[in-house]
């Protein structure tokens, strides 16, 4: 099961590995039903979203994924610039294979639902 200390834990792991320390204690999680999203990040409020009817079925692995690339939009703002793929990339050399199993279960949870 995935619990609130967990989540901050690969949190704060990620947020160091991306050397965002310096934002560290502004940026929040939060656990809510989104409709077509996995997580989602508000840049403004520096809050993740992550969505609540898919994360108990999520790996670390993927979940570490998952908030990398959030804060990697923190770093780099809005768009997937070439930095933003290259950072990435770097942190996840198998990032295509953890993408294709995060795509089947956000579908799978929505053909569910449906
Ligand atoms: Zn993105």
């Amino acid at each position: 099961m995935k619990d609130r200390k967990m989540l901050n834990e690969i949190l704060n792991n990620t947020i160091n590995e991306l050397n965002l320390t310096d934002k560290k204690a502004d940026i929040k999680i939060k656990i809510k039903p989104l409709k077509r999203k996995i997580a989602s990040i508000s840049l403004i409020n520096k809050t993740i979203y992550i969505n609540k009817n898919i994360l108990p079925y999520l790996s670390d692995e993927e979940i570490r994924f998952i908030l990398a690339h959030e804060l990697l939009h923190l770093k780099y703002g809005k768009y997937h610039i070439n930095e933003f793929e290259e950072e990435l990339l770097f942190l996840f050399p198998n990032k295509e294979a953890i993408l294709i199993k995060l795509i089947n279960k956000l579908h799978q949870k929505n053909t569910w639902k449906s």
